[in-house]
């Protein structure tokens, strides 16, 4: 049966998918600008010193050893659409009979001014590297300095990842960096800043209410309906006129397709790559879009979230609809089944929805843990990160604090 050549580029969530549900039936080559997959839903735990960075990096050469499927490390650097060849950075032109475009995405600054410069992003291992350099230096000041002196650490968007990067914080203020040095760790300040009227917009708003309670208890400022204007070098200026102190941003305030999509020449809608409903890039039939570069839409008109769960289920799908094609039948619409969406806030504290039923607390907490553990690659990371979590867990203590510089 003829084996079609198969380019994915993008060896995230959905194209490592993708790439292990076609080996079967095609000749892929899997292509990426770093050799291991991110497991993204724990980043913040690196910036936090809950866990070592090579917990959640897996390499993709080891996740495809029981396959056929080829590896390239590189980044596209335009198609020819008329010969159906990918250029890559390392010189090389791969030619595709399907493409499938699996790019991810990149932080969206919305235009506010000042996030480039002065903001931290949260996108990959070596900015939740500088998060944890940045934070952890200056406690260091603050130890050195044995005054009042305050550091006001700040993280901008109140969605599942900024809810969890605050918690975060709190936490290692609270246990390890109070044992440390207690008077210095008083004087950190940890603020969490929402443009919209609550946290966790697509949670329920009980749950939304629990979020904030249980962040203020670990003593997180939390701030709604805060518009944020600018953000200046120790300071994040409100549409308001409000100025927040803030030595440290962290910009958790939404993400957009991936940039690199602009080099492909091909259709892109609201920063997305323009798909029809069986995935198709709009008018090239022979190329795929899935994930968060994908700008497929829900039932309801609206464009799919950007998690994981979709990526993974465009992935399988796309699978299906290159078989299809190869056997000559129709191609079907995806349609997208929710699961659930949980998010974590501190030890015993999380939210969970899954259609009707709504859970927080402890057993909110452990479901989460448990889910992720499961979905994290490769046994070793899965060691690992069990590892970290039960010393942290029995010792109150975090034992990745280093201060790495990799810039
Ligand atoms: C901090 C954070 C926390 C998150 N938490 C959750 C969560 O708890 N639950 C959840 O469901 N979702 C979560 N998400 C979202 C989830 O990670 C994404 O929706 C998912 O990763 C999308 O999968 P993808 O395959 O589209 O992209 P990705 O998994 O991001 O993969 C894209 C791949 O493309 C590669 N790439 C990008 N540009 C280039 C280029 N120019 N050249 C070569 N390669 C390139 C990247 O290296 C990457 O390997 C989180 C995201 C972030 C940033």
């Amino acid at each position: 049966m003829f084996r079609p050549k198969v380019v994915i580029l993008g060896a995230g969530f959905g194209g490592l998918t993708a790439a292990r549900a076609l080996d079967r039936i095609a000749d892929v080559t899997l292509i990426d600008r770093h050799n291991f997959q991110t497991f993204l839903p724990l980043l913040y735990q690196v910036s936090t010193a809950g866990l070592a960075a090579d917990h959640i990096a897996h390499p993709v050469r080891g996740a495809l050893r029981k396959s056929k499927v080829k590896f390239r490390m590189g980044s596209p650097l335009s198609i020819d659409h008329k010969n159906k060849s990918i250029k890559l950075d390392s010189s090389e032109d791969i030619p595709f009979d399907y493409l499938i475009v699996a790019l991810g995405s990149a932080t969206n600054d919305f235009g506010v001014k000042g996030v480039a410069e002065h903001a931290l992003g949260m996108k990959t291992v070596s900015e939740a590297l500088t998060i944890r350099a940045s934070i952890m230096r200056r406690f260091e000041d603050l130890c050195r300095f044995e005054d009042d002196t305050r550091l006001s650490i700040s993280v901008v968007g109140g969605g599942p990842t900024g809810v969890e990067m605050a918690g975060a914080i709190a936490e290692l203020k609270k246990g390890p960096l109070t044992s440390d040095q207690p008077e210095a760790a008083a004087n950190i300040v940890v603020n969490l800043i929402e443009a919209g009227p609550r946290l966790l917009p697509s949670f329920s708003q009980s749950l939304s209410d629990r979020t904030i309670k249980d962040l203020q208890k670990l003593g997180v400022n939390v701030y709604t309906n805060a518009n944020v204007q600018e953000v200046k070098p120790r300071q994040i200026l409100l549409k308001d006129g409000t100025a927040i102190p803030s030595e440290i941003t962290i910009w958790a305030a939404g993400v957009t397709g991936e940039p690199a999509i602009k080099k492909l020449n091909l259709p892109i809608e609201a920063g997305r790559l323009k798909v029809d409903p069986t995935l198709q890039v709009s008018n090239y039939p022979e190329i795929f879009a899935i994930g968060d570069v994908a700008g497929a839409k829900g039932e309801n008109g609206r464009p799919l979230p950007m998690v994981a769960p979709v990526a993974m289920q465009q992935a399988r799908f796309v699978a299906k609809q290159i078989a299809a094609l190869v056997s000559r039948r129709p191609l079907g619409n995806f349609k997208y089944r929710d699961k659930g969406s949980m998010a974590t806030i501190g030890r015993h504290k999380a939210v969970v929805e899954v259609g009707p039923i709504r859970l927080g607390g402890a057993i909110a907490w452990y479901a989460w843990l448990w889910l992720h553990l499961f979905y994290l690659l490769g046994g070793r990371n899965k060691i690992g990160t069990m590892a970290d979590w039960t010393w942290n867990y029995l010792t109150f203590d975090r034992g990745n604090r280093h201060i790495i510089d990799i810039n």
